[in-house]
């Protein structure tokens, strides 16, 4: 069965163009229940580990440095089906692709920039999760 919790970031662009509120507005509305939120800076270290998969890739040091430039805010977003019904709230990576009405449509800059993180499977959710947020930091209505 699908999980009911994924993680996601508000990345530093839409941190700065104050798209914070307009962004957790649109995941309200669309029935997600926040069960976690936190303002913070990712360190070099920590974001280089975070998107490890792309160490490879020609855009690494840029997204790495991109994210470590500024806050970025954190949290866990509940609902049925939770992973892949937020990736479909933020839309396509690349905000040109995104569907009308997307976060990423809606709040992206461009492919790097683009507005928002979240989990791309259960497994990866749980690992994000428990990085960024203690027990006593959660307020689940799945779990206790
Ligand atoms: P995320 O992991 O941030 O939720 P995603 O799963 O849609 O996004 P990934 O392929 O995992 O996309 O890429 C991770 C991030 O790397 C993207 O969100 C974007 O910020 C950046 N990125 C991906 N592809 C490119 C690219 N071609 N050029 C620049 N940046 C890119
Ligand atoms: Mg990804």
């Amino acid at each position: 069965m699908a999980g009911t919790k994924t993680f996601f970031i508000i990345k530093p662009g839409a941190v700065r163009h104050e798209h914070i509120g307009p962004i957790l507005a649109k995941i309200n509305a669309n029935g997600f229940h926040i069960a976690a939120l936190k303002m913070l800076m990712l360190d070099r270290h920590h974001a280089e580990h975070f998107y490890s998969v792309h160490r490879e890739k020609p855009f690494f040091e840029s997204l790495v440095t991109f994210m470590t430039g500024g806050p970025v805010v954190v949290g866990i977003l509940e609902k049925e089906n939770a992973v892949a019904a937020y990736r479909k709230l933020m839309g396509a990576t690349d905000p040109a692709k995104a569907a009308e009405g997307t976060i990423r449509r809606l709040f992206a800059e461009n492919i790097e920039r683009n507005a928002v993180h979240g989990s791309d499977s259960d497994e990866n959710a749980d690992i994000e999760c428990d990085f960024f947020f203690s027990k006593s930091e959660r307020f689940s209505k799945f779990e206790d």
